[in-house]
């Protein structure tokens, strides 16, 4: 036992993830057992974690916006983030489409006869907008409402650089309490083998048998777009514009992607992923704003996810997508992943809206309902691995931008 509490973290949690595969495959007749006595303990933690998340997006974005002292600069390193993210999250569409027509003759003909599903009302994109708002200081704290959390620290953050020197005594209050937050967020991150180990075992205790079913091909062809974007996107953006080996990319990232996979939270993965991609050479004045944005924000995986379904569905319809609708679920995919809460299962209520924007059958989605929580634990994986190297590709500008700026002094 002590010598596995000296393995590093990923180490542990990898350990965890393959246990609990094991054990979740022998338990597949008793998956209720599973569902009431080992996933609680899941639960307990992915609540800590949630617990841990708003202060530290909070303090953080706070910290990090009053270190910059400079309000243009906060401007360009979120403007270059979302200009990153939209692009990658098009690309992955476009990706998961390809691959999907490719595939098509390879999916299965899933009867759609009976089909019901009620979807969930999904966003509008101008309520989206609106609702990045908040009008209240308390409510985007206790919902968990990320994006208006964002908008709270940055609000407060630059009212503090433009109060200037009477506002010292708040610029090391925040840092104080920063610090007790990322402490807390330590502690809590130890328990994560346990935490994994309790979530994953009784997903797969459940869904084992329905992976090896007649889904396989369609999940099959989904990780396929998942592995293929990291490797190829990310992997050249890292090294292009981060200067990192993507070997060391992957490497660095495995804890914060072993535990995505296995929450399949975004937000629950965003006091790891900031740890991971700090340790990547990441600086904490862009991951504290650039990662929870992202986490918020950014879908990759939920992108190619609707891709691959939108294709899958309307051939158990037999109805063959136009290019044009092709252009159109790209421009949705993308809007709806920004739409997507990164909370477990937001994907699957906005491949309505993706559906919708086709003519597709909503009912579809029941097709693949059954099979989310496996879809989910990829797609969230990927999502937070374009999350950090968003992060580290504007801190590596942000240090080029610097030295350029310093060199050009020094010129003078
Ligand atoms: N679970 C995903 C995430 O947290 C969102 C989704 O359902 O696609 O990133």
């Amino acid at each position: 036992m002590k010598k596995l509490r000296k393995l590093p973290l990923a180490g542990q949690i990898f350990i965890a993830l393959v246990l609990a595969i094991i054990v979740g495959l022998l338990m597949q007749n008793q998956a209720a057992i599973a569902n009431n006595y080992i996933k609680p303990f899941g639960t307990i933690f992915l609540n800590l974690v949630k617990f841990i998340v708003v202060p530290i997006v909070l303090f953080s974005i706070m910290a990090g916006v009053v270190s910059m002292k400079d309000i243009r600069k906060v401007g360009k390193i979120g403007g270059t983030a979302v200009l990153y993210y939209t692009l990658t999250t098009a690309c992955a569409t476009t990706i998961g489409l390809v691959i999907a027509n490719l595939a098509k003759g390879f999916f299965p003909k899933l009867a759609t006869g009976n089909l019901s599903y009620t979807a969930s009302k999904a966003p509008s994109l101008m309520s989206t907008i609106v609702n990045i708002f908040p009008d209240n200081f308390i409510s985007p704290m206790v919902n968990n409402n990320m994006l208006q959390v964002i908008v709270m620290a940055l609000i407060i953050g630059f009212a503090i650089i433009l109060v200037g020197e009477k506002a010292e005594p708040a610029i090391k209050a925040i840092d104080v309490l920063n610090e007790i937050f990322m402490k807390c967020m330590d502690m809590i991150l130890h328990l994560s083998p346990i935490g994994v180990f309790c979530l994953l075992c009784p997903v797969i205790a459940e869904n084992g048998a329905v992976v090896i079913g007649s889904l396989a091909k369609v999940l099959l062809v989904a990780y396929l777009c998942f592995a293929i974007h990291a490797v190829v996107v990310y992997s050249m953006a890292v090294r292009a514009a981060g200067g990192l080996s993507p070997l060391e990319f992957f490497k660095g990232m495995l804890p914060a992607m072993l535990f995505a996979f296995s929450s399949a939270s975004s937000v629950g993965t965003l006091p790891l992923n900031m740890e991971c991609a700090e340790k990547l050479g990441a600086s904490k004045e862009v991951t504290s704003f650039v990662l929870p944005l992202g986490a918020t924000i950014n879908m990759d995986g939920t992108a190619i996810y609707q891709g691959v379904c939108a294709v899958f569905i309307a051939s158990c319809f037999g109805i063959n997508l136009t290019f044009g609708q092709m252009i159109t679920i790209v421009l949705t995919a993308t809007l709806a992943s920004i739409g997507t809460a990164g909370v477990p299962g937001a994907g699957m209520v906005m491949l309505a809206m993706v559906l919708q924007s086709v003519g597709l059958p909503v009912a579809g989605i029941a097709l693949v309902a059954g099979v989310d929580r496996i879809f989910d634990m990829g797609r969230t994986t990927l999502n937070i691995t374009g999350d950090a190297s968003c992060a580290i590709i504007v801190s590596h500008l942000q240090k080029a931008r610097a030295k350029a700026k310093e060199m050009a002094y020094a010129d003078c």
